[in-house]
């Protein structure tokens, strides 16, 4: 996935560990900011989300959370699930239905991901051509936009290289 201290999507972090600092540091100060509350199970899930570098699915996560909450439910996970998309730290990847981490959770803008079909790397993208091609589409149907994903699905440059 594109972590939060590579320079654009496609640049791979040098240390994860900080990716998932930062990622956190985000969190808390938002929740904060915002005044919600920043729960310990909140927390774990994100960080369960950012620890692996790439899509998470909720029984996954339900799993992991398991070892250590032998009381947590799939309804504990799904709720917690959409607090993170609802606040900008994660989002839902819906052909995969699985869980990334945003990687500018600051800067909420119409993001697209690319998602390589062979090594199932995702790197976010933000770009505001994609973000005024919606807004006229929208406009020109007369459709009230809530949120945009966009999944595009494919290749990614190293697979390409390696194939032979
Ligand atoms: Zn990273
Ligand atoms: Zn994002
Ligand atoms: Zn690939």
């Amino acid at each position: 996935m594109s972590c939060i201290s590579g320079k654009n999507g496609i640049v791979p972090c040098e240390d994860h560990k900080d990716c998932i600092d930062k990622a956190m540091e985000i969190a808390e100060r938002t929740c904060s900011e915002k005044q919600l509350k920043f729960t310990n199970l909140r927390r774990e899930i994100l960080r369960m989300i950012w620890e692996g570098h790439g899509p998470k699915k909720a029984y996954d996560l339900l799993s992991e959370l398991q070892l250590t909450n032998q009381s947590a439910k799939p309804a504990t996970v799904y709720r917690t699930l959409e607090f993170l998309i609802e606040n900008g730290f994660i989002h839902k990847i819906n052909s995969l239905n699985a869980f990334v981490g945003c990687s500018h959770p600051l800067k909420q803008q119409d993001c697209y991901f690319l998602i390589c079909d062979n090594c199932n790397d995702i790197s976010e993208h933000c770009d505001p051509a994609i973000t005024s091609a919606i807004k006229t589409i929208t406009e020109r149907n007369q459709f009230t936009l809530k949120n945009t994903t966009l999944e595009i699905a494919g290749h990614c440059n190293s697979c390409i290289q390696h194939r032979d």
